[in-house]
């Protein structure tokens, strides 16, 4: 078989790699971290700086294909590798790694985010509070996840004293009164047909991603279709290849674009159990351009719980469950808010 090579060596990589072994290709991982947890199970790799230009060619030079795991990587370095068959491409990687160039490029193509502002100081943000109104968020651009690089800021007004105005700027947005939150997660083939996870419910805690639940409420299925044309649309113009994910809420007013993510993701990891075909098996398949497969549930009732921090230590408790499957990454060191593994229920009835 042939190699494919995984930019960034967090869990994605390692689910990727896992669904990528089981279709006979081989793995190369490719990350600045040494001992990556994606490397444990891939076959050879390769531990560099994003900028390290040399490295980033042999790497190439190795794989049939390239993908990536983790949306933060620079996009000038992979630019200026030739011979890399990059896929998803740099075009969805360059937007979806800059927050304020994810809004317009939602919005040209008829999605709604909340209202935004891009701020770079304490005065624009004054200014912005002002226009937009409060309670309102304050997010860096670039590199947040996880609610990390961001600022809530009161009704009341004064913004928090503690925020930080990053050299690559800020975006204010409005606070959304929403019902619920979903995403929707696509994949669209190489010859552009494009299939779609079920989308589940997502409730969050303290900005995290807690539970994943299918089905979801009404509130989210009837908002469902409009979000999905909007993601497949956004799919379209980027000429994409593999999982995209786009997380919206879900308010009255319909369904307001959150983010997206040029990836597999964690609302998707309900699949593997879940779903006939993985998130992961299928962007595997996608950008080694064989058919996808069927996206359908396996179950009457899906719950996909993470097991953030402490939580990730109750999982004996969990193996005495018949119903639920344990993933635990391999990370090590517990810390608080660290994604450590999650456990999916598939009820059949
Ligand atoms: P991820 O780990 O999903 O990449 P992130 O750090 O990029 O997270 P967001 O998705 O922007 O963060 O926000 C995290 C969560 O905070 C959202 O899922 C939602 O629950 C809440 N949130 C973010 N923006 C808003 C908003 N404008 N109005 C209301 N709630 C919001
Ligand atoms: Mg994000
Ligand atoms: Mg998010």
């Amino acid at each position: 078989g042939s190699t494919i090579g995984i930019l960034g060596g967090g869990q994605l990589g390692k689910m990727l790699a896992t669904a990528a072994s089981q279709l006979g290709y081989r793995v190369e991982i490719y990350s600045p971290e040494e001992d990556s947890i994606a490397a444990e199970v891939a076959l050879h790799s390769t531990t560099a700086e994003w900028d390290d230009i040399a490295a980033l060619e042999r790497f190439a030079r190795e794989c049939a294909v390239v993908t990536y795991e983790f949306e933060n990587v620079p996009v000038a370095p992979l630019a200026a590798i030739k011979d890399m068959n990059l896929r998803p491409g740099l075009r969805a990687l360059e937007v979806a790694q800059d927050r304020l160039a994810e809004k317009r490029f939602a919005e040209d193509h008829g999605g709604s985010p909340a209202p935004y502002a891009a701020v770079s100081d304490r005065k624009e943000l004054e200014k912005a509070m002002k226009s937009i109104g409060t309670p309102g968020i304050l997010k860096t651009r670039r590199e947040g996840y996880d609610g990390k690089g961001q600022w809530r800021t009161g009704a009341d007004g004064e913004p928090d004293d503690g925020i930080e105005f990053p050299e690559t700027g800020c975006v204010f947005e409005g606070f959304v009164d929403f019902k619920s939150e979903f995403s929707v997660i696509a994949c669209r083939a190489l010859d552009g047909t494009v299939v779609f996870y079920d989308s589940a419910e997502n409730d969050h805690e303290g900005g995290i991603l807690a539970r994943s639940t299918l089905p979801a409420s009404l509130a989210i299925t009837g908002q469902v279709e409009e979000a999905r044309a909007l993601t497949a649309r956004i799919a379209e113009a980027l000429d994409y290849v593999g999982v995209l994910t786009i997380e919206f809420f879900a308010t009255e007013g319909g369904p307001v674009f959150n983010e997206m993510a040029p990836r597999v993701h964690n609302s998707g990891h309900w699949s593997i159990e879940g779903a006939v075909t993985s998130q992961f098996e299928n962007h595997i398949r996608a950008i080694c351009g064989l058919p996808l497969g069927d996206t359908s549930l396996t179950g009457s009732r899906v719950v996909m719980d993470n097991l953030i921090g402490e939580a990730a230590n109750g999982w004996e408790d969990i193996l005495a469950d018949p119903h639920a499957a344990l993933h635990l990454y391999g990370k090590g060191e517990v810390r608080e808010g660290r994604k450590m593994g999650h456990v999916t229920r598939v009820e059949r009835h």
